[in-house]
């Protein structure tokens, strides 16, 4: 029998094409490390279990108290239309529900269950297990004495363990197992988190596909920094491929083709030649000043995740690093000393010979949190206690931070960047756990650079409506358009359910931008912006028109950009960020930009 071959149509989340086989990484099972503790660690370990079960509870209770609502709905639906009652049979459907009630019921008495729970303290408490591995092990002895009834009902219960088992070690772990797969794969998956995707680099794969995800999430943006072709929001793709099967996909399109005849896997080679030819070619520019047509110098500076990208960096002779996104050390290596940072900014820094390093302090919290940290889940990640919130909290770690930059900062320029500012108040409060670094550097006779710049990174519409106050505390602005997007429209980046309404050319977007520009400039400080906005050619000259010359993007973005640059003019930037201002809705000014830049670009750069 001939397989038919499968297209999808999903987002390009990171150009390029991937030709490989499936490999299919289930984010639902749950992996751990067996761990064994310390004798001081077991009442924290204890602690920690005795939380997975609450957040537990209260999850299957929300998920009850919606099932209960549903039925309450069909019974009342049921009520109005009652001669249709019997056609459409509300009532069996109605009964499912109830016992999935009921089932969620015994699930929550399951986690209170004194056997679950005190054969996992006891082997917490005497084996000096880590709390996942004590509760496997518990689940597994109640799984064989349900196995060694004679009656199928208490059988059948296996799997309510096993579900109940998974459901507490999901939230022991944060939620995840660190993926991998065989070198030359394509990852398949529903969903792939940052964490995920660090691990997935590692091995080396040609390329992923996840059913679900944003072209501007943390996880398309690793894919971008290192040239991992990628299409997000595939649909269902992860419950129609199978291990081993051929799949080919392109990052730039979002097309992906599974199980390719031979004619297909012929059409993507030719277009993976093609675009490869381009890149030849713009590669051959690099010694050219980055400058549009009318001698305005732009700076193009690359945002990196990891100090291994360096190299690329400056082969493709970027003008620094515009953002230097710190979290990744931490999420792949968990490095909390300040001798730690301080050796990693250290490398970034003197590689980089004199041209501007941005180190931006953590943002961990939102998606970027560690497998297996037992990060607390919130209702609203996004809204919750990310960036420079969260380092606010977890003082020690921000003040070893903040010093491995301040240490660097004596071998090379260096500037620091603040995630998530909402205030002022929030830039006085690090402004002086900064200071007290300092002091005590100064005292331990460590060297430092005095005038290390600090900026605030603009991402809440708060920042950008208070941005003329902003620019009195900072020496400079960078724009992180990703997250102002997606604050400014209440979007979330991550889902492609409202991927629809995350417009980066959204009239009140531009208009943040513009006000952000002219507090920076009138307050004389410095203005970047580092989003993903930058690495797009259709935006950039409305970028430069706003007021932008200073981008940072993805460092394989960079030779193309640059041929944007040396294709405009000011004037023709500036008119065009004027009509755009003008308009009132994202589809017109899409319009406008597309219409423009098709004029002005050639289509190989669109
Ligand atoms: C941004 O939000 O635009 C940004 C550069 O930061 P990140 O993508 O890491 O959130
Ligand atoms: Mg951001």
């Amino acid at each position: 029998m001939v397989v038919q071959h499968r297209v999808f149509q999903g987002v390009g989340a990171s150009p390029g094409i991937g030709i490989g086989r499936v490999h299919l990484v289930d984010r639902r099972r749950v992996h751990y490390a067996k761990t064994r503790i310390q004798q001081r660690q077991i009442p924290a370990e204890i602690e920690r279990f005795l939380a997975a079960i609450q957040v537990s509870e209260r999850q299957l209770e929300a998920l009850a108290q919606r099932l209960q609502q549903s039925i309450e709905r069909t019974a009342a639906e049921a009520e109005r239309t009652r001669p249709a009652r019997r056609r459409t049979d509300p009532e069996g459907r109605a009964s499912i529900r109830t016992d999935h009630l009921s089932i969620l019921v015994a699930h929550r008495l399951m986690l209170r269950d004194p056997m679950l729970v005190d054969g996992t303290i006891a082997r917490i408490s005497n084996e000096r297990l880590c709390a996942e591995w004590a509760l496997r092990m518990t689940l597994r002895e109640v799984k064989s004495l349900l196995d060694d009834v004679a009656d199928d009902y208490f059988r059948e219960r296996r799997s309510d363990v096993d579900f109940v088992g998974d459901r507490i070690l999901r939230n022991l772990t944060g939620g995840g197992a660190e993926a991998s797969a065989p070198e030359g794969s394509v990852v398949v998956a529903h969903d792939l988190s940052p964490a995920d995707t660090l691990g997935l680099l590692r091995s080396k794969i040609a390329g992923f596909v996840t059913d679900v995800g944003g072209k501007t999430s943390h996880t398309a943006i690793l894919a971008q920094a290192l040239g991992l072709p990628a299409v997000v929001a595939a649909g269902d793709i992860s419950d129609l491929a199978g291990d081993g099967d051929l799949v080919s996909l392109d990052g730039a399109t979002g097309e992906v083709v599974l199980r390719p005849g031979r004619a297909v896997l012929a059409r993507f080679r030719q277009v993976a030649d093609k675009r490869a030819q381009f890149d030849a070619e713009l590669r051959a520019e690099l010694h050219l000043p980055t400058e549009t047509r009318c001698g305005q110098r732009v700076a193009l500076q690359a945002n990196i995740d990891r100090g291994d990208e360096v190299e690329l960096l400056l082969a493709l002779g970027c003008d620094g690093v515009g953002l230097l996104r710190t979290e990744y050390l931490f999420l792949e290596e968990q490095k909390t000393a300040s001798t730690a940072h301080s050796a990693a900014y250290r490398q970034v820094v003197e590689a980089l010979a004199g041209l501007p390093v941005t180190i931006r302090t953590f943002d961990l919290g939102g998606d970027k949190v560690a497998v297996g940290s037992g990060w607390q889940r919130e209702p609203n990640p996004a809204l919750g206690l990310r960036a420079v919130r969260y380092c606010l909290r977890e003082r020690d770690l921000f003040r070893a931070q903040l010093r491995g930059v301040l240490e660097a900062s004596a071998h090379g320029k260096t500037r620091l960047l603040l995630p998530m500012i909402s205030g002022v108040h929030e830039l006085r409060e690090v402004k002086v756990l900064l200071e007290e670094e300092r002091a005590a550097l100064r005292a331990a006779g460590i060297p430092f650079d005095e005038r290390m710049a600090v900026g605030a990174m603009i991402e809440l519409p708060a920042a950008v409506w208070i941005a003329d106050q902003l620019a009195t505390e900072v020496d400079f602005f960078s724009v992180g358009s990703n997250d102002l997007v997606q604050y400014i429209l209440a979007a979330d980046r991550d889902s492609e359910l409202v991927a629809h309404l995350y417009r980066p050319l959204h009239p009140a977007v531009l208009r943040a931008l513009q006000q952000t520009a002219r507090a920076a400039q009138g307050a004389g400080i410095g203005l970047a912006l580092c989003g993903n906005m930058a690495s797009e050619p259709l935006y950039l000259p409305l970028l430069l028109g706003l007021g932008y010359s200073e981008l940072s993007m993805p460092v394989l973005a960079i030779p193309r950009i640059k041929r944007v640059v040396r294709s405009v003019s000011m004037d023709e930037c500036r008119a065009l960020a004027a009509e755009a201002l003008r308009l009132s809705t994202a589809p017109d000014v899409e319009r406008l930009v597309d219409q423009r830049m098709r004029s002005l670009l050639e289509p190989a750069l669109l």
